[in-house]
Formats: structure tokens, sequence, C-alpha cells
């Protein structure tokens, strides 16, 4: 008799279809197995290494991947943390379930303490990045003309950024930011130029990286010190805190809250730049000697550029007590955990 060696089964899982809300890509995830959920349990004890377990799992439940996307290396630089969000919902319904019972709330007006009985598919929104949302709707019009039903808001938004005029810079711009106004202006024009030849764009090679591309520079009321701002990718992310090998929780907090700063400029008093700095390190340093004030300037900046676009989870309940309409927002990746755990 030979030995029987078993292979494992042949299990087709359920799968959850999300569009990433920053880089616009289409993917398929499978829910997760039992060896998966016990790996991110295991990992849940050594803070610092949750997101790269995290990170991993989530690549490897895509199924289907484009061809751009071709390994993690390329997966981590295409996907910002915020994308991960909604992978994870993904992740989340196919693994677990719709609905979500027994969630402990409190009134915000009497402090009554209330359980809901929710269902995300109705908490769930996404708010696309609106450059990304975009290129989606214009490689869908022209990629499958015949099938292609027009939008006539998405249109609209196309036809303004399209009827941009020739004109000359604004007065008085520093050199810098005249490099800037060029080459947002050569963006818009290539934009404009690839509807008006009325041709097929060449099919996607790669993921769209108008938000992976964009700084945002914002002069500080404070220090006068200008922070440049971007979206940090899952690589960012990664980066960040893996030198830190034994990182404490205030410095991971820190580093985390770094990661939307590429870099800092220091200019004179005649808009000349005369310094930057771009070492993690010195960013680090640096960031920790701003008054507090330009620190929440950093945030609510970041959040009006980009940090309003992504997957959110709200529900809406009045309290049984005294009437009162209250908003319950559901943190995705914090619920992930409490099931990964359970
Ligand atoms: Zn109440």
């Amino acid at each position: 008799m030979s030995e029987h060696i078993f292979k494992g089964f042949n299990i087709e899982y359920p799968v959850y279809t999300i569009q990433t809300p920053h880089t616009g890509i289409v993917l398929e995830v499978r829910c997760l197995n039992v060896a998966e959920v016990a790996k991110l349990k295991s990992s849940i004890t050594t803070a610092a290494r949750v997101p790269f377990i995290l990170n991993r799992v989530v690549y490897s439940s895509i199924v289907n991947k484009p061809a751009y996307m071709r390994d993690f290396e390329s997966f981590s630089k295409m996907i910002t943390t915020r994308d991960r969000e909604a992978l994870l919902y993904g992740l989340y319904q196919a693994t677990f379930s719709n609905e979500v019972e027994s969630i402990g709330v409190v009134c915000q007006e009497c402090n009554e303490k209330e359980k809901l009985n929710l269902k995300l598919s109705d908490m769930m929104t996404v708010d696309m990045y609106p450059k990304t949302l975009e290129g989606v709707y214009k490689a869908h019009k022209y990629g499958n003309p015949l099938e292609f039903q027009p939008d006539s808001v998405m249109e609209e938004s196309i036809s303004r950024t399209e009827n941009i005029p020739d004109e000359e810079p604004p007065e008085g711009l520093s050199d810098e930011d005249q490099i800037q106004w060029a080459k947002d202006r050569a963006d818009a024009k290539r934009e404009a130029a690839l509807v008006q030849s009325k041709q097929s764009p060449p099919p996607p090679q790669t993921v769209n990286s108008d938000i992976l591309d964009r700084e945002v520079r914002v002069t500080l009321p404070l220090s006068k010190i200008v922070a440049v701002l971007k979206v940090p990718t899952v690589s960012d992310e990664e980066l960040v805190l893996t030198d830190k090998a034994t990182i404490n929780r205030e410095l991971r907090d820190l580093l985390s809250e770094l990661m939307i700063i590429s870099r800092f400029e220091i200019y004179d008093s005649n808009q000349t730049m005369t310094g930057a700095v771009t070492g993690r390190d010195d960013v680090l340093i640096g960031y920790q000697q701003l008054p507090s004030k330009d620190r929440l300037h950093i945030f609510d900046e970041y959040k009006k550029e980009f940090g309003q676009y992504g997957v959110s989870l709200n529900q809406h309940w009045s309290c049984n007590q005294c009437d009162s309409e209250n908003e319950y927002g559901m943190d995705i990746t914090e619920q992930f955990f409490r099931m990964v755990v359970r």
C-alpha cells in the first residue's frame, strides 16, 4: 500500500469586489482561511508587526491581480493606507458577515448606553478621489463605447477641466511655485487633449497615479515653515516603521502621524527657499519642535486635500431615552481585528 498524501481541499472561496478610493483599482478579495486568521491573531501581541503581517495577508487574498501588480512590492507602492482600509472592508465582507450585532454606543446628550444591530452595507459610503474617479470614468467611456452610459455630472466636471484658456502665470509667484503652476497646466492640457482627440486611450498598463504623485505645500501659520504633504502608501508606512525595530507606542504614533509629511522646506522673507529637511530622522526632529497649532494645521489641510476620500461606515441612531439624534462611526480596522481575535 502506498502512503496516502493529503494535498488539501479544492475550495471555492467567497469573494468580494471593491474599488480602491484613492487609486481606483478594482480588486477582488477572497475570504481569509483559518491559517491567515491565526497569523493575524498572533501578530497582535507585537503591535509593531501588525501592519507588516496585515499587508501581506491582504495582498495574498487578492485574486486575479492586474498585470501591473506583479508582486508584493508593486502592490505596496500603489495602494495607499486608506485604500487598504477599503480592501479590509472587502475582506471583512468576504470573511465575516454583513451583520454586526450588539455594538455598544453611548448617547452624546444623556449618556444612555444602547446596543445596535447593524448592517455594514447600509453604513458604507465610498468617496473616490475626484481625479481618480474622472480617470476611471474616461477609461470606461473609451474602453467600452457600446455599453457606455454617459453621466451628466461627470461630463460637466470633465468639460470644466478641459476648457482651460491659455494664460500667463499669476504675478508674484516664487520660482518653485511657477514650476508647479506650469506642471499643473501641462497635466490639465494633456488630459484635455486626450478627450478632444476622441481616440481611445491605451488600456491602463499602470495605476492611475495622480494622487500618488501629488504634493501639497502648506505654510504653517506660526513657524512659517512649509510642510510638503503627500498620501502615504503601504510601502511608505513599512519604510517608516521598519527602521525602528524596538519601537515604543509613543514613537510609533508619532511616526504614523509623520507619514503624511514628505519633507519640510524653509523660505526667507523674499520667498526664496533656503533649506529643506528630507531625511526621515530629521523630519521627526523638526516635527517634534513645531508649535502644537502648526501640527493641527497640517492635519486640517491634509484632511481637506486627501483625507476626506475613502471608505467610511456611519450609522445614524436615535436615543431611546431622550430621543436625541446620534451618529456612530465605525473604524473598519478595529472592527476587523475584533473579529480576528474572537
Ligand atoms: Zn439620549
